[in-house]
């Protein structure tokens, strides 16, 4: 089973061969890619983070650790959100700071929910489903989120699943869903 560094510098490789088929599905098959420099940059990243996503399912890989923080913090900060419209004390200061504890509570169901209700490892986050799913939310990144055109926000798509299967492919589990 590869670990973190050969399923990271895999991505890192062999991204040169994802931009040439890339070149070549749109020279010679007219799929309408635009590979302006940014969209590139953008892919580059796209295609490691694919590369290592998957093992988002695994309680101890690396990208599960590093990203359950994050969830944790953005599900307390939401939980402060709501509870500070919800709490009114006789003073402001009580009123924040009880919000924030609410928040803090809300941050920690977060950071055991995160591995909680991850499906098992190398389950259907290790299928060509979830390489879909990364590359329909990399192609909506372009347009939606950064303001580029469709036909970057395509190649973005097509690296984010090419890297997602790459990861497949390194764990030999190739499997639709
Ligand atoms: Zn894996």
């Amino acid at each position: 089973m590869p670990n973190y560094d050969v399923h990271v510098l895999s991505g890192v490789i062999t991204y040169p061969l994802a931009v040439l088929v890339a070149f070549l599905l749109k020279v010679y098959a007219g799929v309408p890619f635009e590979m302006s420099s940014t969209a590139m940059v953008v892919g580059y990243g796209l295609y490691v983070l694919g590369a290592d996503l998957p093992d988002m399912d695994h309680p101890n890989a690396l990208i599960h650790r590093g990203t359950k923080p994050i969830v944790a913090v953005l599900l307390g900060s939401a939980v402060y959100m709501w509870a500070k419209g919800e709490i009114h004390l006789s003073q402001p200061w009580m009123s924040q700071t009880a919000a924030w504890g609410i928040g803090a509570v809300g941050a920690v169901v977060g950071w055991y929910g995160f591995t909680a209700v991850m499906p098992h490892h190398r389950g259907v986050v290790h299928s060509l489903l979830f390489a879909a799913i990364y590359g329909f939310l990399a192609f909506l990144l372009g347009p939606y989120g950064l303001h580029m055109s469709t036909g970057e926000g395509l190649f973005l798509g097509f690296v984010a699943f090419s890297g997602y299967t790459l990861h497949l492919i390194l764990d030999r589990s190739v499997k639709l869903i």
